[in-house]
């Protein structure tokens, strides 16, 4: 990373922030970052490990008590300062997150960043306002802090998905150390600064960065651990649910998708299909709410596909720096190896490609760049209809009766979006509430930051975002009077 880049004080790359404070870590060996659109090395990272988990569990434990005895008024005030001063460097934050994992600069700002600071600016404002004690019968419920929070985030959205818990988590009074992402680390070492910088109270926030296999299990295995909140994979999801199981901790599992679009027969059929792509590749693909399945009549099939063809055919890929560019780079070499696996055998098994392939874009030999692919003729059952890809693949699938078309869209192992398109917007609500996914756009409708957040089946279980998430870290106890 030069310095003219934005970023953490490149000082602070190898470091971990334990009870306020940097420190070099225990563990000598460092993680390389890379930049999507080069594969350049931009930062040397810590690799943490056990020794250097430990102390930052340590350092959040002896904060707890402090913390979870200050008023609801200060601590929200410390969360409003912390999304000022994302606010206040939001646009070296975007370019960080379009440098690590290639996002257009322009969703980096609108997605990457506004996100968090909405997750944040919400919590910090219903917090002066929650009823953290309530009378039932002969009881005074109090609602207390779970303590030491174990958080382990992804890369995809590697600011949104740290903000969602810590907000959460600090609201509620407990304290947390924070596993970033080893593919993204570097605005996780930004907040850090921040924490710093606006006087957070020491050990109230730890973040470490580290590999899953030792810096992440060692967090969840560790006594002193109260609760893991985890995103990422639903493969590391099951792993680390057996993990905590050995102590009995509680868990938040928000793992991955594979969602639908369900256009009923009487929508406008074109703006799904656009919308469709749009959801789809945002990210390039990279998003967990991905509706990368679109169900359409089969009496339809070619009038979707015509759209989506064109559609995606104006969203051409390059530098994610450039102000004009609308589809990034994937993150890294192994997801970009992940995608090509997965368009091959959506053409092994029969589905038919109508645009994109595993060539790289022409001109972008360079970085981890794959070319927009759409798929007409998905079975169902077919494996890029049924497993998550995390790149922009498309597959259109046709269906022969509403009936059908819901048991298709409910019919993989997860379930935590979809989509459903309706001339008729009662009848599309009748149909979302058919689908088994945390959350259903219904013709269109925003994303929330404020909503419950989270999926059923193996897409996981609990919330995010406002009220609900920050009851995750909440234990009611009931005082008999
Ligand atoms: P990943 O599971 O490989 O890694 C996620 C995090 O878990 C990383 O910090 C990693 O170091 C850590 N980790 C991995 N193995 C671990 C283990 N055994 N013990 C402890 N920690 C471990 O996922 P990823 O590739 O970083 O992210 C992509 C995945 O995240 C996709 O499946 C995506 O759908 C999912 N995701 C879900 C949501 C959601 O809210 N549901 C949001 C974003 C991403």
């Amino acid at each position: 990373m030069t310095a003219d880049m934005a970023g953490p004080d490149p000082r602070h790359h190898g470091q971990l922030f334990i009870g306020g404070e940097f420190q070099d870590p225990h563990s000598e060996l460092r993680l390389e970052v890379t930049e999507a659109a080069t594969g350049a090395t931009i930062a040397r990272v810590a690799d943490a490990d056990r020794e250097d988990v430990d102390r930052a569990v340590l350092a959040a434990q002896v904060a707890l008590p402090g913390w979870a005895a200050t008023a609801p008024g200060p601590r929200a005030a410390h969360l409003a300062r912390l999304a000022d001063g994302i606010r206040d460097k939001a646009e070296e934050f975007a370019q960080t997150i379009s440098r690590e994992v290639g996002t257009p600069i322009r969703q980096s700002r609108a997605v990457q960043v506004g996100n968090p600071i909405a997750i944040t600016s919400h919590v910090a404002e219903l917090l002066p306002e929650y009823r953290f004690e309530e009378e039932i019968g002969n009881c005074l419920v109090v609602k207390e802090p779970v303590g030491v929070v174990g958080a382990i985030t992804p890369w995809n959205y590697p600011l949104q998905q740290v903000m969602a818990k810590v907000a959460a988590a600090l609201a509620a009074g407990s304290t947390v150390v924070l596993k970033a992402s080893e593919v993204a680390p570097l605005t996780a070492l930004m907040l850090a600064e921040l924490a710093e910088a606006q006087g957070l109270p020491a050990g109230v926030l730890n973040i470490v960065v580290g590999r899953g296999a030792s810096a992440g299990e060692a967090l969840v295995i560790h006594p002193k651990v109260d609760k893991v909140s985890f995103t990422g994979s639903t493969r590391a999801g099951m792993r680390i649910s057996e993990l905590a199981a050995a102590t009995v901790k509680p868990v938040t599992m928000e793992l991955g998708g594979k969602s639908a679009s369900l256009v009923l027969e009487d929508a406008d059929l074109a703006t799904a299909a656009k919308f469709a792509v749009y959801n789809a590749f945002l990210n390039s693909g990279q998003t967990c709410t991905a509706l990368t399945r679109l169900l359409v009549p089969a009496a339809r099939a070619d009038e979707a596909v015509e759209v989506a063809v064109a559609t995606a055919r104006k969203l051409v890929p390059g530098d994610p720096m450039d102000e004009s560019t609308r589809l990034g780079p994937l993150a890294s070499a192994a997801q970009l190896e992940r995608v090509r696996g997965y368009i091959e055998r959506g053409k092994a098994d029969g589905a038919r490609l109508v645009i994109g392939g595993v060539e790289p874009p022409p001109g972008l030999e360079r970085g981890y760049f794959v070319q927009p692919t759409v798929f007409d003729q998905v079975g169902p059952e077919m494996e890029i209809a049924q497993e998550e890809i995390f790149g922009p693949v498309l597959s259109v699938i046709a269906y022969d009766s509403e009936e059908q078309a819901v048991e298709i869209a409910n019919g993989t192992p997860y379930g935590l979006a979809a989509a459903v398109w309706s001339g008729d917007r009662d009848r599309a609500i009748a149909f979302a509430r058919r689908l088994r996914a945390g959350t259903v756009e219904v013709n269109g409708g925003a994303f929330s930051t404020q909503a419950p957040f989270g999926g059923v089946k193996r897409s996981g279980h609990g919330r995010e975002f406002g009220r609900f998430g920050m009851e995750e870290f909440l234990v009611p106890k009931s005082l008999q009077l």
